[in-house]
């Protein structure tokens, strides 16, 4: 499994190609288009250069990492010889069956298919696949090369042996797996998300603004950030279609999205990437923005 595709060179995508080629492995980075994968290439680059002026890698191990990654454009270029393939294309259902049908064509027979869907069913993307046993969730968080867990999702076909495959490989990249099983939300969101609508219910309900949510949240709970500064790194329109997926697959009212979180995401209003959510982010740069989050 020394050879890794990873599909997707955005946010998401270009941090897992970054954290496997650091632990050693060929990493084929393919995206649709070659802006992203040109973006997604800087990105890397920029974040293992914040690596070597802390002196946590060298010169040498940072384009050592850079040699490891090769891009492609197509799914059917660069994805042959992968022992694995962790799909982080955009979050749309039918585009990832899609991709998880052309990735079951024109990959090896026993090459483990992998998600970094934050709420698609695995189960759904593996039964479009001639192999269900070798599809699995693996849900990295952002950003990937920092953050140590890896949710890994069993679906409903997921076999034992590609799970504990899965389990070992996260930890040889540095990584604390933590096995779920697949319904919706799976662990992370399932929590996280709840919380989030219910500070963005208590600021609609005008029971306090947003500053002294999130010093609540942050002081009182020892929260590294406030629910509604996360809401706004994640993205209004994910926390959205996340809590969409919640509340339809439980059809549980607990889940339905504030009224206002739904009007923000009309108006464009998504948070750091849009430049405005909860915060303001038009006076400082994007990437500056969400470094500062976690340093
Ligand atoms: P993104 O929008 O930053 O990147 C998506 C990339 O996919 C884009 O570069 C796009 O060009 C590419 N793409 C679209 N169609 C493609 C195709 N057919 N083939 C190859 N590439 C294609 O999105 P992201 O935030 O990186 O999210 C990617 C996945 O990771 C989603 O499933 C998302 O739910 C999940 N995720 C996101 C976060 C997060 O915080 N952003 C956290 C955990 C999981």
């Amino acid at each position: 499994m020394k050879n890794v595709a990873v599909i997707g060179a955005g946010t998401m995508g270009n941090g897992i190609a970054h954290t496997f080629a650091q632990s050693g492995f060929k990493v084929q980075l393919i995206d649709i288009s070659q802006a992203s994968l040109d973006r997604g290439m800087a990105t890397i680059s920029k974040n293992l250069d914040r690596q070597v002026a802390k002196e946590r890698i060298t010169e040498a191990q940072k384009q050592e990492t850079l040699a490891n990654i090769t891009t492609f454009t197509a799914i059917n270029e660069g994805v042959e010889y992968a022992g694995l393939v962790v799909e982080a294309a955009t979050e749309n259902v039918d585009l990832k069956l899609k991709i998880f049908k052309d990735l079951d064509e024109a990959t090896g027979e026993d090459t483990i298919l992998a998600t970094n869907t934050s709420s698609i069913s695995i189960t759904q993307i593996a039964a479009v696949t001639k192999r269900p046993e070798l599809v699995i969730g693996m849900h990295f968080m952002n950003p990937v090369p920092i953050m140590k867990l890896v949710e890994i999702i069993r679906g409903y076909t997921t076999s034992d042996e590609v799970t504990a495959k899965i389990m070992d490989l996260s930890k040889s990249l540095g990584k604390i797996p933590v096995e779920v099983n697949d319904y919706p939300g799976f662990v992370a969101n399932r929590i996280l998300m709840p919380m989030i609508n219910e500070a963005i219910e208590t600021l609609y309900n005008g029971v306090a603004g947003v500053y002294e949510i999130d010093t609540v949240m942050k002081l009182g709970m020892a929260h590294p950030m406030g629910p509604l500064q996360l809401a706004d790194f994640i993205g209004l329109d994910v926390c959205l279609s996340i809590l969409e997926v919640m509340h339809d697959g439980f059809k549980n009212p607990k889940y339905a999205p504030c009224p206002l979180l739904v009007n923000m995401v009309r108006a464009g209003k998504l948070g750091v990437k849009s430049g405005e959510g909860f915060y303001d982010y038009s006076q400082s740069r994007k990437a500056e923005t969400v470094a500062k989050m976690f340093l």
